[in-house]
């Protein structure tokens, strides 16, 4: 067997109210935070609430940055960073999907590297970060177990991957906070969790501790499909969409993502389609042009399916909406993932413009 490291040095508490069960938890990074979050939603699902009153009760000052768009811009993390930077930040805490968290981090980077900028973080790696807590909202992104963030570069126009490799901390996975998404986050996020899975299973740097992973998070994923079918979602249900979610950024972690996501941001930055449905969509004709289909198999095994065909038309059916590409965009996106090395190198093989070419035609209504 080749040489390979697992390494997830994040602490989760996992539970409702774990947040105030742990009210000391912050205590240790000292007397200022920073608060990093979407406009609306951590105001109405409690988890903003609950970490004032965490701060309060350990008499932690705070300032609220409640900006963070959708796949947040190099614009915002520069606005944010310097609010963050005046008000003396120790450490920040992200609460939200995989926008603000990402954020959290880019911010993080900039404020214990105060002369960087952010465009200095989509080049240079060895770059430490302030701590960040995560308080997830979303169960999709597993960014709370992960080093990645992702940033829209309006200037390259496209989603970009920053250097410096940043785990949160801790994360406090309460279910109390999802409970409010609506049915077509929970689908989109719920779908970007099991493509983290499908994917890590299956790029080179996939192991054994990853793929043990991948399969009992694929499995968790399996029990929620009814769910994701009817959009009824017990606290059981959603706790195992939750685990199956941070177990899915606990994968990637050790084995990066593939082709879909690599793909899937030519869909987000040109056609405004929301990362985990992108990714869905591109997942079947992916996993049909895999090298490794013995694994496929088991996937489709782990899902309960029997054929890649059945998994397309579910995932179809609950993302809702195709998207429609002239052969002049197929053909432009295609060129930009051709370049896209990063991503080429974590799929077995090698993957020629046809191929990518072709995944994209299967996923989409050609015009
Ligand atoms: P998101 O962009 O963080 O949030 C999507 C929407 O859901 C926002 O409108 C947000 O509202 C709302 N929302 C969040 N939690 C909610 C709740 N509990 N109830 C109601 N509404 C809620 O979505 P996401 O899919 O979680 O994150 C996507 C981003 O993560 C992308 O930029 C993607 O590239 C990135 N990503 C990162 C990693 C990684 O490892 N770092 C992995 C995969 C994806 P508010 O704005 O009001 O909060
Ligand atoms: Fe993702």
């Amino acid at each position: 067997m080749d040489f390979f490291q697992y390494y997830m040095p994040t602490k989760i508490f996992f539970g409702q109210h774990c947040l105030l069960q742990n009210q000391d938890a912050f205590k240790k990074y000292g007397s200022r935070a920073f608060i990093v979050t979407g406009r609306w939603s951590s105001k109405k699902n409690g988890s903003l609430e609950d970490v004032i009153q965490v701060l309060q009760k350990q008499e932690i000052f705070y300032q609220i940055f409640d900006e963070v768009e959708e796949n947040p811009s190099i614009e915002t993390l520069e606005k944010a960073a310097k609010q963050g930077k005046a008000y003396g930040a120790q450490f920040i805490i992200g609460i939200g999907g995989g926008s603000p968290i990402d954020a959290a981090k880019g911010i993080g980077v900039l404020l214990a590297n105060p002369n960087k900028t952010a465009y200095d973080l989509l080049e240079e790696g060895d770059l430490s970060s302030v701590p960040i807590m995560a308080i997830p909202t979303t169960s999709g992104t597993g960014t709370e177990t992960t080093p990645y963030a992702i940033f829209t570069d309006h200037q390259l126009q496209t989603k970009r991957n920053f250097q410096p490799k940043i785990f949160p901390e801790m994360a406090f996975l309460d279910v109390r906070y999802f409970s409010t998404m609506p049915d077509f986050v929970a689908i989109h996020t719920g779908v970007d969790a099991l493509s983290h899975l499908v994917e890590g299973y299956l790029t080179v740097k996939a192991n054994p501790f990853s793929d043990g992973l991948a399969e009992y998070g694929i499995s968790l994923w399996q029990d929620c499909i009814l769910s994701l079918k009817t959009n009824q979602w017990s606290v059981k249900q959603r706790e195992k969409m939750i685990l199956a979610s941070t177990i899915g950024g606990m994968v990637i972690a050790q084995t990066g993502t593939s082709l879909p996501h690599g793909m899937g941001y030519a869909f987000t930055y040109f056609k405004d389609i929301p990362h985990g449905k992108a990714n869905g969509l591109l997942m079947s004709p992916y996993l049909a042009i895999h090298p490794h289909q013995e694994k496929i198999q088991r996937i489709l095994e782990l899902l309960q399916m029997d054929t890649l065909q059945e998994l397309d038309t579910f995932l179809k059916n609950i993302l809702g909406g195709e998207i429609c590409l002239t052969p002049e965009e197929m053909e432009s996106y295609t060129q930009g993932m051709i370049e896209n090395e990063a991503k080429l190198k974590n799929h077995p093989g090698k993957v020629t413009k046809e191929q990518i070419y072709q995944i994209y035609q299967a996923s989409c209504k050609s015009l």
